[in-house]
Parts: structure tokens; sequence; C-alpha cells
């Protein structure tokens, strides 16, 4: 059984789902699980439905009506006749949006998961309803019945038992030879008392590696709007090259620093039970692409860049006078977990420590604040952060051209710097 993941960008009109249908057509008879997400940039979408409707702006109900419109659109080209039952059931799924929009919001993070993952309940239902209407055989599955997760909204913790019992029950049931391929959302989940969660933006990458780990698949692909993947975001770099092939190791080290092409959480399910994955263009689906797999070592060895604009750097001293040890060092992180901000990079000397930062406004506020009533706290905004894997010393050279290097750490394979555009007086 093989894996596919299609990402929003690779459904967000109708072309794009017609496109979908002929990469599947690619692979008669094989058995498919087809992990989808939301379509366009739908999440985007709902998060705002969500946000009026807890900050009672007053705006839910047009903000989710651009949401309906964009999706009828899509399914008036993909469905000509208006009495296909795709209409009916992508109306039930908005009309639990309508009732979540009734009551009075609850934890924001909760009316979150309810409110966002009908943007994945509705493009599967398209996209199976179009393949089936195709003549492609397919069933449509709630993935909520095979994952289950905690209850930490939107970033809900696979139960890894539960799980693996459920989709061993229920995948097998709807695969066979008349039925090859299941059609299913990505990003989702749910609790052990079926309330909705969702695993983290992106999160879909995800959930096609959860299914592959736990039945055993024998590949994943994910279709991208990039051939493969590359060794640098062709948005801030020039000559971005193709890697034939990665390591599993690099593959996480990579998406972990925030090369955004593969989720970071999805290689590890996958390496543990050797399962290659795939990253193709959904537009050259005969192309090579990348693969991500068991013994193989990175090619090209070229570095790597990935690159983090809106960065924050802290350097914290403490009042007491006393050194940056076990005590502080652990109040500190402390601190950064209540406040949900994520490291990305830190260092630390005898008495002061330094850590950059995505900077997400509200949480940076708030954390400093925080930090400030026991430490001296020096801050520096709209910084940027590279991590470079396989660098020369070259390649860091060049890069620090025109920019200032506020602080530097390198390992044998990666090296990190965050710097700050120096701007001519
Ligand atoms: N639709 C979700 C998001 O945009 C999940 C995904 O695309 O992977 O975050
Ligand atoms: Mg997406």
């Amino acid at each position: 059984m093989k894996i596919f993941k299609f990402g929003g960008a690779s459904v967000k009109d109708a072309e794009s789902v017609k496109n979908v249908a002929a990469i599947i057509r690619l692979f008669p008879g094989e058995r498919l699980v087809v992990v989808v997400s939301a379509m366009g940039k739908t999440t985007n979408g709902l998060e705002k439905v969500v946000k009026a409707h807890c900050n009672k702006t007053g705006e839910a109900t047009s903000l989710l009506q651009e949401v309906k419109s964009y999706h009828d659109t899509i399914l008036e080209s993909l469905f000509p006749d208006s009495n296909a039952s795709v209409y009916g059931k992508v109306n039930n799924f908005f009309v639990e949006i309508d009732w979540v929009l009734e009551e009075e919001p609850r934890s924001f993070d909760f009316v979150y998961d309810q409110i966002v993952a009908v943007g994945e309940l509705i493009s599967t239902a398209i996209v199976q309803s179009y393949l089936d209407e195709q003549g492609i055989a397919c069933k449509w599955l709630d993935i909520r019945d095979c994952i289950r997760t905690d209850n930490t909204y939107r970033e809900g913790k696979v139960d890894w038992v539960e799980s693996e019992k459920r989709i061993k029950q229920i995948i097998p049931t709807l695969i066979n030879d008349r039925n090859p391929i299941v059609v299913t959302q990505g990003f989702i989940g749910a609790t052990s008392e079926n309330f909705t969660t969702t695993l983290g933006r992106e999160g879909s990458d995800y959930t096609a590696a959860i299914i592959a780990h736990l039945l055993d698949g024998e590949s994943v692909t994910i279709w991208k709007d990039v051939p493969g993947v590359l060794n640098a975001d062709p948005k801030y770099f020039n000559d971005a090259q193709k890697l034939e092939q990665l390591s599993y190791h690099d593959a996480i080290e990579l998406a972990y620093y925030g090369a955004s092409v593969i989720h970071p959480k999805t290689i590890k399910p996958l390496e543990n039970k050797n399962i290659p994955l795939f990253v193709k263009s959904f537009m050259q689906p005969q192309g090579k692409g990348t693969v991500v797999g068991k013994d193989l070592t990175t090619k090209p060895q070229v570095p790597s860049f990935i690159f983090k604009s809106d960065q924050v750097l802290v350097s914290l001293a403490a009042k007491d006078f006393s050194f940056i040890a076990e005590d502080n060092l652990s109040s500190i992180f402390a601190t950064f977990a209540a406040c949900g901000v994520k490291m990305n990079l830190m260092q630390n000397s005898a008495i002061s420590f330094s850590v950059c930062f995505d900077d997400d406004k509200n949480k940076t506020f708030m954390l400093i604040e925080l930090l400030k009533k026991d430490y001296w706290v020096r801050y520096n905004e709209g910084l940027q952060l590279y991590t470079i894997r396989y660098y020369y010393p070259s390649t860091i050279v060049n890069l620090s051209q025109g920019r200032e290097i506020l602080l530097e750490q390198r390992s044998r394979t990666t090296a990190q710097l965050v710097m700050k555009e120096i701007v001519a007086s």
C-alpha cells in the first residue's frame, strides 16, 4: 500500500483537483491511501473565522461566507449537476461550523480545532466525489475514527497504541481489489471523547507518515509544487538546486530548522520502519523528485540553506548576579515553555544566556515581561536566522556580506547565524 499526500496547493482550484485525478490514474490497480489537506488557503480563512468568533468582532459569518463561496466555485466547476450528492455533504460540514458559531466560544484552541478541521473534511469530500465520478473507485474515510490523540488542541499528541488498533481494524475493510483507494484527511484526529483535534499547522505530511507507519506502508509520496527537496528556498536564493536523495537524518535536520517542504514530525515514524519518502512535483508527476530513505547519503553534497526572517534574539543576565547554570536555565526553559515559544538557537556563557526565536508579537511580549522579573533582558528584533547544513567556511563569508553577525554557532555539519542587515546610512 502506498500513501500519497496532496497539500493545499495541489487542490487549490478545480483544475488542480482534475490534476490529482490524473496523477492517481498513473497508478492503476495500486492500493493507495490518499491524504488530502484543506484546499488552497482554506485553513488560514477558517483561522480568521475562529478569531472573529472568539474575539466577538461580529465578522465570523461573513468570513465564513468567503470560505463557502471559494468552495462553491470549485464545486460548480467540478460538478455541473447541481443535484450531485457532494453538495449536500459539503453543506453538512459547513453546518457543523454554523453550530459552533451559535455557541458562546469556549477555549480558543478547542474552538479552533472544531472549526478549522472542517477544511479537510470538505476537501476530501470533494476529491473523493470527483474521483468516484470519474470512475476511479475509492472510498471516503473519516480519519478521526482512526487517529486518536490526547486533548492538546491545536497540537494533538498521537496515541499510537489506540490509533494502531483502530487503523488496522478500519482501513483493511475499505480497501480491496475492487476498491483499491481510500481518500482521507490530513492534519486532524479526535480525542477519546470524539472531539476533533488538529496535529499542528501543516500537519498533513505527518498524517501520511502516521498511516504509513501503522500500516507498514510501502512508501509515502508528498506531491508538491516544487520538483523535490531543494537545497534552498528559491524565494530567497537564486540558484536553488534539487537534492536527488537525502538521509533520514538530514531530512529531519533540514525540516526541523525550518525547510518548509516537509513537516518535521514526518520523518521519524517513517525512519522507524524504513519506509521511503518521495517528494515529487504534482506538475511533473513523472519526474524523479527527491527520495528520503534508508542507507541513502545526501546527494549532491552541496550546502543547504534554511532562512527564517522575523527573529528575535534575547540575551539574559541574572539580576542577582548568579551564574547561568542549571537553576537559572531550568527557570528560563520553563518560562519559554509556559509562553509556548520554541527556541531556534541558544548559547550560554557564565553570566549570560542568548536565545533566538520566531517573533510572534503577543508571545514575545508576554515572555519578555515574565523574564524581566529575574533577569536583565536585552533584545533585538527583525533579525534573520540562517541554518546551513554542510557548509564551507566560504559559504559563511559569502552569506554574511552586508550583514552583521550577532550570534554564530557551528558544529561539524551545521552552522547557524543570527544576522542583521546592515543599512547604509
Ligand atoms: N491544512 C492544514 C494547514 O494548512 C494542514 C496542512 O496543510 O498540512 O496547516
Ligand atoms: Mg496547508
